[in-house]
C-alpha cells in the first residue's frame, strides 16, 4: 500500500468560488482525462481540522463527484470513484471512514436512509433502526409512570434498536456495486489500523460530552489515561473496529448481525448496570432492510418544473419538507428575494416576509407529522396514502389558513389537517429532542446518484463501545409518553420490532422534463434536518443560488412552535418585524451539516457544483 498525495490538490477537488471563471476553466481540464486504475487505497494527508464556521469554496467537477462529513471519508469515496467504483460503492467506503473518523455521528450500530437513482430511476432503501421484540409502549415510561426525561432514556442499553446500516448497504449493493464489496471496507481497516488524526469537531464535542466516559471502553478509547478527553490532530488507531470490519468484509452484514459481535452487542445492551434494554440475538439476525416506494412530488419553481423525490415513512422528512414548498407554493413567497440583510459572506438572508411565510407553512407541516407519521408497517396513512399529505389541493387548503390570519398575524401554533378526509384516531405526538447524524451525496460517472442520510441518533448514540463502535439510540425517536392525556394512542409510540419514526430527509430533485437529476442533498439536525434541507432546495430551485450558498444561507425554520433563527445570523429589522407578526422569536445555535450536489452547466458541458456546510468539516472531491 503506498502512501500518497496531499489531500484536495486541484485534481482532486478543483475549487469553485461561486463567480471563479478560472476555477471553473480548471475543472473542466481535469476532467475526463484518466483512464480508471484498479483499486489501491492510499492513505492522504490529514490537515488539521477545524470546527466553527469555517468558509466553503464550493466545488465543481465535470465527471463525478462525493460530498460527505469528513474529508478523509470524502476521500475514499472519491478514490473509490476513480478507480471505477458507482455511487453506492463509493458510499459504502465512506460510511465505513465515517464510522471510524466521526463515530459521534453515524457508523455500523446505528441506521440510514439512502436514496439512489439510476437516472431517473429512484429507489429507496430503509436501513432504520427497530424496537427489540421484547419492547412495549412502555419503554420510556419511568416507575412514577411519567416519560422518563431525554438523556435518562439514551444513555445505556435501552434506546438501542437493531442497527440496519450494513445490511442495507449490502442490499443496495448487490443491485448497483460495481466493485467488489470487500474492496470498499479497505480505506476504513486502513485508516483504523494505521491511525488518523482525531478532528477539531470531535474533539470539541469530546470536550462538552457528560456521558461517554461512564463506558469503561468508550472512556479508554476516547480519553487519555489523565481522563482528559483526546486532543485534535492526536493520533487514534482502533484496532476492534478495524476487525470487525474485516469479518464484514468477506461475511457480509450476518458477520455483525450474528456470531461473537451480535453477542457483544446484545451483552453490552442487556447487562447494563442502571438502564439495561431488550434487544436479543433473535432481533439482530432477523433484522430486514426494506425497498420502499419513493416519495415522489412535482414542484414548480421560477417556471420550471421539477420532481422532488425523498425517503417514505417511517421518515417524516420528505412529506415534511414537500409540505412545506408546496404550501409555499400556494402564498406570495416565489415573488419575496432575498434581502443582503447580514447573512455571512453570501450576504443574503431571507426577508422578513418570506420567513413569516415559511415559518407558518412548516407549522402547518409539523402539526400533520406529529398527527401522522410513523413506522408505515404499523401504522395506516391518513386516507389510505401517504401521498394524501401532498396532494395540492390539501395543501392548497392548508396555505388558505396563513392567508386567512386576521392583520397577517403569525398561527403560532398549527393544528393537524384533514389530509384524505379522515379523521385520525391518533394523538398527536410532542416534539423531542433529536441530533448527531450524518449526509453523504454522490455522482459517479455512470450516471447514478445517492443521497444518504446515517444516523446513531444523538450525538455518541447511546454511548455505549462494543469492538470499537458505537451503539445508536435511536429508540428514542419513539415518542416516550405512548398515549395522550385522554388514552389516545400515539401514531409513533413504541411497538416490538417497530421503526422509530425520523426526520431524515436525503433528497433528489430531477428535471420534469428531461428527467435528468438536478440535485442530491440532505443534512443531519434532528428535527431541523427538514428546514435545513427545505432551505438548500429552496435557495438553489428558487433564488437560483449554487449548493455552496444556499448551504450558506442562514438557518430558520419552526416545529410548530417559536420561529427559530440561526443566532447572529439575521439583521435586528428583520427580527422586529417578525415580532411585529406576533412571532415568539428564538435566536439559537443552528448545526446543519449540509451537503449537496447540483447539476451545472459551463460552456455547454454539464458540471456538478458541490458544496458541504461551513458549520461542519464536510468537503466535497471529484474529477
Ligand atoms: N435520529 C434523528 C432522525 O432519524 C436524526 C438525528 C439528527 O440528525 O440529529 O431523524
Amino acid at each position: 500500500m503506498k502512501t500518497v498525495a496531499p489531500a484536495f490538490s486541484s485534481k482532486r477537488a478543483a475549487v469553485l468560488s461561486p463567480l471563479s471563471g478560472l476555477a471553473l476553466a480548471a475543472a473542466l481540464l481535469v476532467a475526463g482525462c484518466a483512464t480508471a486504475p484498479p483499486f489501491a487505497y492510499s492513505v492522504p494527508a490529514q490537515p488539521e481540522g477545524t470546527s466553527g464556521y469555517t468558509e466553503k469554496p464550493g466545488w465543481a467537477n465535470a465527471s463525478f463527484a462525493v460530498a460527505a462529513a469528513n474529508p478523509l471519508a470524502t476521500d475514499a469515496g472519491y478514490q473509490v470513484l476513480k478507480a471505477g467504483g458507482s455511487a453506492i460503492d463509493a458510499a459504502i467506503a465512506v460510511q465505513m471512514v465515517l464510522a471510524l473518523v466521526e463515530p459521534q455521528s453515524s457508523g455500523i450500530g446505528g441506521g440510514a436512509f439512502l436514496l439512489h437513482a439510476s437516472g431517473s430511476k429512484v429507489e429507496a432503501f430503509d436501513g432504520r433502526e427497530t424496537a427489540p421484540a421484547a419492547a412495549d409502549d412502555k419503554l420510556f415510561v419511568g416507575a412514577d409512570g411519567k416519560p422518563m426525561t431525554f438523556i435518562d432514556g439514551v444513555v445505556g442499553g435501552r434506546s438501542v434498536g437493531v442497527p440496519g446500516t450494513v445490511r442495507m448497504l449490502e442490499m443496495a449493493h448487490r443491485q448497483h456495486g460495481k466493485l467488489p464489496w470487500a474492496q470498499l471496507f479497505v480505506p476504513a481497516i486502513t485508516l483504523a489500523e494505521g491511525g488518523f488524526k482525531v478532528s477539531a469537531r470531535l474533539a470539541t464535542l469530546l470536550k462538552t460530552e457528560q456521558h461517554l466516559k461512564k463506558d469503561p471502553v468508550a472512556a479508554a478509547y476516547f480519553y487519555q489515561p489523565n481522563g482528559e478527553p483526546l486532543a485534535a490532530g492526536s493520533l487514534l488507531r482502533n484496532q476492534p473496529l478495524a476487525d470487525v470490519l474485516k469479518k464484514i468484509a468477506t461475511g457480509g452484514s450476518r458477520a455483525l448481525l450474528e456470531g461473537d459481535v451480535a453477542q457483544a452487542i446484545v451483552t453490552k445492551v442487556q447487562s447494563h448496570p442502571t438502564n439495561p434494554g431488550k434487544l436479543s440475538l433473535a432481533d439482530l439476525a432477523g433484522y430486514q432492510a426494506k425497498k420502499r416506494e419513493p416519495i415522489c412530488h412535482d414542484y414548480r419553481a421560477q417556471a420550471r418544473d421539477y420532481r422532488i423525490c425523498g425517503m417514505p415513512p417511517p421518515s417524516s422528512g420528505a412529506i415534511a419538507v414537500g409540505q412545506i414548498l408546496g404550501i409555499l407554493n400556494n402564498t406570495p413567497a416565489a415573488t419575496l428575494a432575498l434581502d443582503t440583510g447580514m447573512g455571512g459572506t453570501a450576504g443574503a438572508a431571507p426577508s422578513a416576509d418570506w420567513l413569516h411565510l415559511y415559518t407558518e407553512a412548516s407549522r402547518l407541516a409539523f402539526a400533520d407529522r406529529a398527527q401522522y407519521l410513523a413506522d408505515p408497517d404499523f401504522v395506516q396513512p391518513p386516507g389510505g396514502s401517504w401521498m394524501s399529505l401532498l396532494d395540492p389541493a390539501y395543501l392548497a387548503d392548508r396555505a388558505r389558513l396563513i392567508a386567512a390570519q386576521p392583520g397577517g398575524q403569525s398561527m403560532k401554533v398549527a393544528k393537524p389537517g384533514l389530509p384524505g378526509g379522515m379523521k385520525s384516531a391518533y394523538a398527536p405526538m410532542t416534539e423531542q429532542p433529536e441530533y448527531g447524524t450524518s449526509h453523504i451525496s454522490i455522482v459517479d460517472a455512470y450516471g447514478n446518484a445517492i443521497a444518504m442520510t446515517t444516523t446513531i441518533e444523538d450525538a455518541f448514540g447511546a454511548r455505549q463501545m462494543v469492538k470499537g463502535f458505537l451503539l445508536n439510540n435511536e429508540l428514542t425517536d419513539f415518542s416516550f409518553a405512548p398515549t395522550d392525556a385522554s388514552g389516545a394512542p400515539v401514531a409513533n409510540r413504541v411497538q416490538p420490532g417497530k421503526r422509530p419514526r425520523s426526520s431524515m430527509a436525503p433528497t433528489l430533485v430531477f428535471d420534469k422534463a428531461t428527467g435528468q437529476l438536478v440535485m442530491s442533498g440532505g443534512s443531519p439536525g434532528g428535527a431541523l434536518i427538514i428546514h435545513y434541507t427545505a432551505k438548500t432546495i429552496y435557495g438553489v430551485l428558487n433564488w437560483g443560488q449554487m449548493p455552496q450558498q444556499a448551504i450558506n444561507l442562514p438557518n430558520f425554520g419552526s416545529l410548530n412552535g417559536p420561529t427559530l433563527l440561526e443566532e447572529k445570523r439575521f439583521a435586528p429589522a428583520t427580527v422586529d418585524a417578525l415580532k411585529a407578526r406576533g412571532h415568539e422569536v428564538r435566536e439559537m445555535t443552528m448545526t446543519s451539516g449540509l451537503q449537496a450536489i447540483t447539476r451545472g452547466q459551463a460552456h455547454g458541458k454539464p458540471l456538478w457544483l458541490g458544496g458541504a456546510d461551513p458549520r461542519r468539516e464536510g468537503v466535497v472531491m471529484g474529477d
